[in-house]
């Protein structure tokens, strides 16, 4: 099939695997160019397809060695549909690990589930015996809840009143105004069913109790803060309230895992081309302006360089550096002083017709187009590619 960009709003319903391929094995490259991390050993990685999660997988993989299981729910190829991106990131994925000698499994299902977790549970213990280190980076718009079977929706809303400030439509440059209404009580309670911690302690109960987290395990999940200017609609709003309660879960678990050495922690990671972060208001324009600046500062990171960074330098140093609240804080490049205050200076200014001068939106835009697997310069995007392709492990 050739494959080429098809869009639904904000989301791209199609992926090319030679380019998703390309993308796992950047990723792979950056990290086999850095120091060996001396790290966790066995790994489970929940949300492992795309993102922080997929990078977090090819980080302790190929920075530590790691063997790895790693769940999501991703859809495979079927007649005229390709699969999801994150279906051929782990087909590609998978290849390299296992060419390079690491075990890697992965189990594709909905990870709220009790039967998802059992399955990995029994793979666990089947294959590596105990985990030591397991990453939560679940990104949903809804879930089911194991035991009610109440099915919760996540919406990205302000909570009091109507949030109005400057977004941009990525696709064509247009800065806009946009208005978002109040989440209701209800939408608050939803989104936090859906985003905030019970789930990641559901996970580590689970594993607890069935034998197989290793003594002295640790355990992360991912947070994110940002500007000012994103506030009303991010950390003040209905998303944020998940993370607060995801924050609040991981002392519990600390507190929990602490009896047997263990450690949880959530990370507070940089601003990143996701397929979840696209489609929040605002953000995109404050991220192709924080682009701008971080790269002529030579701060600038994706996913794996924030993944490698958080295991070398805060999860496995001799210590781990947190801030007041307990998080670790692997945004601490993008919140610093004088990147925030060129990024403001231009939020002011932007408008549809400077906008490329004085921001990277055109970075932004490839980089949403290589979530998908496309502008690989060196992919011929004319050519026939074989769509329907299995992950090793899943047959
Ligand atoms: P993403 O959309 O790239 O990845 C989400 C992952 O979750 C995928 O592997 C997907 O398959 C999996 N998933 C979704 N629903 C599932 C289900 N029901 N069962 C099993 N797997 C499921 O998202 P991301 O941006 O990498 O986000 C991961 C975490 O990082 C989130 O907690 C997010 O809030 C946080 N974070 C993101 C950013 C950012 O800018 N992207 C910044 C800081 C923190």
């Amino acid at each position: 099939m050739i494959v080429k960009p098809k869009f639904r709003g904000f989301i791209c319903t199609t992926a090319h695997p030679e380019g998703c391929a390309q993308h796992v094995q950047e990723q792979i490259n950056y990290v086999k160019k850095q120091e060996r991390i001396s790290g966790p050993k066995k790994v489970l990685i929940i949300g492992a397809s795309t993102g922080y999660g997929l990078a977090s997988r090819i980080a302790a993989t190929f920075g530590a060695g790691a063997d790895t299981i790693g769940v999501f729910f991703e859809r495979p190829a079927s007649g005229k549909r390709t699969a999801t991106a994150g279906w051929y990131n782990t087909v590609a994925f998978e290849k390299a690990a296992k060419e390079a000698g690491y075990y890697a499994k992965s189990i594709n299902g909905d990870a709220f589930s009790h039967e998802i977790k059992q399955q990995t549970i029994d793979l666990i213990k089947a294959d590596l015996g105990q985990v030591d280190f397991v990453v939560y980076s679940l990104a949903s718009p809804i879930r089911v809840h194991p035991e009610t079977g109440e099915k919760f929706h996540s919406v990205i809303k302000p909570i009091g009143q109507p949030f109005t400030n400057k977004t941009v439509d990525f696709h064509n440059g247009t800065v806009s105004e946009v208005t978002i209404e109040p989440a209701t009580e209800e939408e608050i309670r939803q989104t936090i069913a859906v985003m905030g911690g019970e789930d990641w302690q559901m996970w580590i109960q689970a594993l607890q109790n069935a034998g197989v987290l290793a003594p002295g395990a640790t355990t992360v999940a991912y947070s994110y803060i940002g500007p000012e200017i994103t506030h009303a609609v991010y950390r003040e709003g209905t998303i944020g309230k998940a993370k607060d309660h995801l924050e609040a879960t991981a002392k519990i678990i600390h507190n929990d895992l602490q009896a047997n050495d263990g450690r949880a922690f959530v990370s507070i990671n940089k601003a990143l081309v996701t397929q979840s972060s696209s489609a929040i208001p605002v953000v995109p324009l404050y991220m192709s302006l924080l682009f701008e600046v971080m790269k002529k500062k030579g701060l600038h990171e994706g996913c794996i360089e924030q993944m490698y960074r958080l295991l070398r330098d805060r999860l496995y140093a001799d210590t781990t550096k947190v801030d007041t609240e307990g998080r670790i804080r692997i945004d601490d490049w993008e919140m610093r002083e004088d990147v925030q205050q060129e990024v403001m200076d231009l939020w002011h200014q932007a408008n549809t017709d400077n906008l490329k001068d004085i921001s990277d939106i055109e970075g932004y835009r490839k980089d949403f187009f290589r979530l998908f697997g496309f502008e690989f310069a060196n992919i011929d995007y004319e050519k026939d590619v074989e769509t329907e392709i299995s992950i090793p492990s899943i047959q």
